[in-house]
């Protein structure tokens, strides 16, 4: 890091340490050509990836878009707030950790699929359906059998 001092590019870290309930590193360092002192911190770069939508255009990622089309197709379902909350966090974590700086909104609907899923089925067909726009009633059809057929599997 250079010297903001004298611009000199030789500068030593004289201490390092966490901060902000180690959310932050906090370094003192010294400029090797002035002698002077400053300090830098240095985060953990979690920005969310701005949206690119079906028409190409770019929105920034939306929390409380994601929440309420949750909230949309698990009402009256049997699914606590926190466990959607989680599932949020669960999306979010998965959207920061593509390490991508724009992601398609189909990578994120299918993420929600999939998350919605875990929470309860009839809640994740009722996001399908509308998601996907299934084509005609056969392909929902179809959606309907494929999930009923795989939840046999797990031998209820
Ligand atoms: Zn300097």
């Amino acid at each position: 890091m250079h010297c903001p001092f004298c611009g000199a590019d030789d500068t030593k870290v004289i201490d390092s340490r966490l901060v902000a309930g180690g959310d932050q590193v906090r370094r003192r360092r010294e400029c090797a050509s002035c002698k002077d002192r400053f300090t830098s911190y240095e985060v953990a770069e979690l920005l969310m990836p701005r949206v690119i939508k079906q028409d190409e255009t770019r929105e920034p990622f939306d929390e409380q878009k994601l929440l309420a089309g949750l909230h949309r197709a698990l009402e009256k379902r049997p699914v606590g707030v926190e466990q959607i909350e989680a599932a949020v966090s669960q999306i979010k974590r998965f959207l920061q950790s593509t390490g991508e700086r724009e992601i398609s909104s189909q990578i994120i609907g299918e993420k929600v699929m999939e998350e919605l899923r875990k929470l309860d089925d009839v809640a994740y067909v009722r996001f399908a359906s509308v998601y996907r726009s299934f084509q005609d009633l056969s392909e929902f059809r179809a959606e309907l059998d494929r999930l009923e057929q795989e939840t046999g599997d797990t031998g209820v």
